[in-house]
C-alpha cells in the first residue's frame, strides 16, 4: 500500500470509524491526495463527501468546497466538527463578525476545510484572502450546476473554470450526482477538467425498491403505503402544484400523520422551519413541489413518493435518490394515471421556448412515459437510460410481480377508430371520458346531446371496464400512437394511428391489475446488503437509543443523524457493545464520537438491564 493510500485508510478508521472504503473511493482519494485532478459521476448516498473530506485531511492547508447548498452548510459544518473536523463555512448569511471570525482561523491554520458559496469567489476581497493561506484542494459539489442545460443551472459556476488559472498546483476534485453523459462533457469542458481523471460509478440504488403504480385515488394510496410499510419514518412526497402539496398534506395531518408543506409560494421562514424540522426529526413527512431536497444529505428517508408524472426520468432519478442514503431499504412509489399525461402534453404545448426546446421536452417525458408502461424490469431500463446495463433485480415491482402484456391490437382500433369517426363524420373531436363512454355504451346526458349513440362504434368495447379502457388510452398515447391536444386534452390521431387503423400493426399492451396488487415491502425483500434486522429483543433497544439520541441532537441543536446514524445504532442494539472498546468497533463510531458519545451510549445501554 502506497503512503498515500495508507493515510487515507488510517484517516476512514480514526475520524469516520468505518473500516473499508467502498466502491472507488480509494482510487478517487488517492488520486486527489497525490495532486491529482478528479471528476466524479456517483449517485446520491454513493459517497462522495469522503472523496474531498479525506484528501483534505490527509493533504497539508485547508480543503475549500463550493457548495451552492447555503441552506445546509451549517448542518454539514456541524456533522463533521462532531467528528473533530475543523470545519467552518463564508457565506452571505453571515454578520460581519462571524464571517471575520471564520477569516482569522483559516489564517491561523485553524481550519481542515471551509466551505464557500460560489458567489464569494467573485469577490475579489475573497480571492485575497485565499491567497495569504495554503489551500489542500477545491473541491466543485453539485458540480451539474455548471450545466447550462441541466435543471438547476447557477451562473456563478461558470467563473470556477478560472481556479485552476489562479492556483494551478491545487488539486481540483468536481462531483455530481447527474449521470447523463451530455452533463458529463459539460462539466468536463465548462470547468476545464480535461486533463482529470473520471470516475463514474454504477448509478444502480440496491436498496430502492422502484414502484410505479396505477393512479386511483392518489391520497388514498399514499396513506397506504405510509401505513402499512412506512409508520413514523422520515419521507418526501412530490405533487406538481402548491396546492396539491397544500392539500396533500393537509390530508395527511387529519389522517394522523406527521407532516409539512414546502413549496416557493410559502414564506422563507416558514419553509426552512419545515426544512429543518424535517432534518432534525426522525419521522416527519415533506409534502413538496421539486423546489424541496437538493443536497439535503439525511440519511434515513425511507420512501420518495410522487402523486404526479415527473418530467423526466433524470428528475425522476435525482428526486427518488433521495431515499436511502444510508443504504437501508426505502421504497421509490410514484403513481401514474391518464390525466397525468394528458396535463404534461398539454404543459409542453403551452410552455414558452421554440420549437427545439418543446421536442426537447417531449422526449424527456416520452422517455419517462416509457419507464412507466415498461414490462421489463425498471431498474434495467432506468440504468440503461442512463448508458449502464444491469440484471432484472427482483426488488422492482415489475420483477416481484410481472405484469402480463397482451395483444391490445383490436381494443387500439376500437379506440382509434371511435376518435377518428367523431372527427371525420362529425368533424367532432373529445376527450378521454366521452370516448371511453361511447365504446361503453353508456347513455349519459352528453351521449344524447351530441346523439353518440347513433355511432357504428356505440358500445363495442363494452368487454374491457372503464379502468382498462383508460389503460389503453394512456399506453397508446405513450407509444405516440394516440395524440392529445387543446386545453380540453382533445384526443387526435398520429401518423402513426394509420399503421394500426389500416395496416394491421400489432399492439402489445400491460395487463393493468384490476387491483393494484400489494408487493412485499421494501423491508422484507430487499437484496440489499443485509441492513442488521433487528431481533425481537434488540428493537426496544434501538428504540431507547433513539430516544437517547433525540435528547443529545436537540441539547445540541444539530440533526439526530449528526450524533449517530440509523445504521449504527442498529448495529449497537445487535451487538450491545459492554465497553468502550467493543464500542469503538462498531462501524460509525470514531475516535471523536467515542469520546463524546460512548459513556453515554454504555449508560443508556446499562440502564435497560
Ligand atoms: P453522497 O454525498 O454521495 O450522496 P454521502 O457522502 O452523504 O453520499 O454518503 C452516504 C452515506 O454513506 C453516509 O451516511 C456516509 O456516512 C456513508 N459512507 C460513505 N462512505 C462510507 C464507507 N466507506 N463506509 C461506510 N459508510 C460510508
Ligand atoms: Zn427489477
Amino acid at each position: 500500500m502506497s503512503a498515500t493510500r495508507e493515510a487515507a485508510v488510517e484517516v476512514l478508521r480514526r475520524v469516520f470509524g468505518y473500516d473499508s472504503f467502498r466502491g472507488e473511493q480509494a482510487e478517487i482519494i488517492t488520486t486527489v491526495a497525490a495532486g491529482g485532478d478528479a471528476l466524479v459521476l456517483m449517485p446520491t448516498g454513493g459517497g462522495k463527501s469522503l472523496c474531498y473530506q479525506i484528501p483534505a485531511l490527509v493533504r497539508p492547508g485547508v480543503g475549500v468546497v463550493i457548495s451552492p447548498l447555503i441552506a445546509l452548510m451549517q448542518d454539514q459544518v456541524d456533522a463533521l466538527r462532531n467528528l473533530g473536523v475543523r470545519a467552518g463555512f463564508l457565506n452571505s448569511t453571515q454578520d460581519l463578525q462571524t464571517r471575520r471570525d471564520v477569516e482569522r482561523a483559516f489564517l491561523t491554520g485553524e481550519l481542515d476545510l471551509l466551505y464557500l458559496a460560489p458567489e464569494r469567489l467573485r469577490l475579489e476581497s475573497t480571492v485575497q484572502l485565499l491567497d495569504r493561506a495554503k489551500i489542500a484542494l477545491f473541491a466543485i459539489d453539485e458540480a451539474h450546476c455548471v450545466s447550462q442545460w441541466g435543471h438547476d443551472f447557477r451562473p456563478d459556476y461558470l467563473a470556477l473554470s478560472e481556479l485552476h488559472e489562479r492556483w494551478p498546483e491545487v488539486p481540483r476534485i468536481a462531483l455530481t450526482a447527474t449521470a447523463t453523459d451530455a452533463t458529463h462533457k459539460e462539466i468536463a469542458e465548462r470547468l476545464n477538467l480535461g486533463d482529470a481523471k473520471h470516475f463514474v460509478a454504477s448509478f444502480d440504488r440496491p436498496n430502492i425498491q422502484y414502484r410505479i403504480a396505477p393512479k386511483a385515488s392518489a391520497n388514498k394510496q399514499l396513506l397506504d403505503l405510509i401505513r402499512t410499510e412506512h409508520a413514523k419514518e422520515a419521507g418526501i412526497v412530490y405533487c406538481l402544484s402548491r396546492a396539491s402539496v397544500e392539500k396533500t398534506a393537509q390530508f395527511l395531518v387529519d389522517n394522523g400523520v406527521d407532516a409539512v408543506p414546502y413549496h416557493a409560494g410559502l414564506d422563507s421562514r416558514t419553509r426552512a422551519a419545515n426544512q429543518s424540522r424535517f432534518l432534525r426529526e426522525d419521522g416527519l413527512v415533506v409534502v413538496a413541489t421539486i423546489a424541496f431536497g437538493m443536497g439535503i444529505d439525511k440519511p434515513d428517508v425511507r420512501f420518495v413518493a410522487h402523486l404526479d408524472l415527473p418530467k423526466s426520468v433524470e428528475g425522476y432519478y435525482q428526486e427518488t435518490g433521495r431515499a436511502g442514503r444510508d443504504g437501508l431499504p426505502s421504497t421509490a412509489w410514484l403513481a401514474y394515471g391518464l390525466a397525468d399525461v394528458v396535463q404534461q402534453r398539454k404543459m409542453i404545448d403551452n410552455s414558452d421556448g421554440d420549437d427545439a426546446h418543446r421536442r426537447k421536452q417531449t422526449r424527456h417525458l416520452d422517455a419517462m412515459l416509457a419507464l412507466c408502461e415498461t414490462v421489463e424490469c425498471r431498474r434495467v431500463q432506468l440504468l440503461n437510460y442512463f448508458g449502464q446495463s444491469g440484471e432484472p433485480c427482483g426488488n422492482c415491482d415489475t420483477c416481484l410481480t410481472p405484469p402480463e402484456s397482451w395483444d391490445g391490437t383490436v381494443a387500439a382500433q376500437k379506440m382509434l377508430s371511435t376518435v377518428y369517426r367523431l372527427d371525420r363524420e362529425r368533424n367532432q373531436r373529445f376527450g378521454a371520458g366521452q370516448v371511453i363512454d361511447i365504446l361503453l355504451g353508456k347513455q349519459t346526458d352528453k351521449v344524447a346531446q351530441h346523439r353518440h349513440d347513433q355511432l357504428s362504434v356505440f358500445g363495442k368495447g363494452a368487454e374491457l371496464t372503464e379502468q382498462s379502457w383508460r389503460g389503453v388510452v394512456r399506453q397508446l398515447l405513450a407509444q405516440g400512437l394516440l395524440s392529445v391536444e387543446g386545453d380540453y386534452g382533445t384526443f387526435a390521431l398520429t401518423e402513426r394511428s394509420a399503421e394500426v387503423l389500416f395496416q394491421g400493426r400489432k399492439v402489445n399492451l400491460r395487463r393493468e391489475p384490476e387491483k393494484p396488487a400489494r408487493l412485499p415491502s421494501a423491508r422484507t425483500s430487499s437484496p440489499a446488503k443485509p441492513a442488521v434486522e433487528l431481533s425481537a429483543e434488540a428493537t426496544p433497544i434501538f428504540e431507547a437509543l433513539r430516544e437517547w439520541r433525540r435528547n443529545a441532537a436537540r441539547e445540541q441543536g444539530v440533526p439526530a443523524y449528526v450524533v449517530f446514524q440509523d445504521a449504527t445504532l442498529r448495529q449497537i442494539a445487535a451487538v450491545r457493545p459492554g465497553n468502550l472498546q467493543q464500542l469503538a468497533g462498531i462501524s460509525g463510531v470514531g475516535e471523536n464520537k467515542l469520546a463524546r458519545y460512548g459513556q453515554q451510549v454504555l449508560d443508556t445501554l446499562a440502564e435497560l438491564v
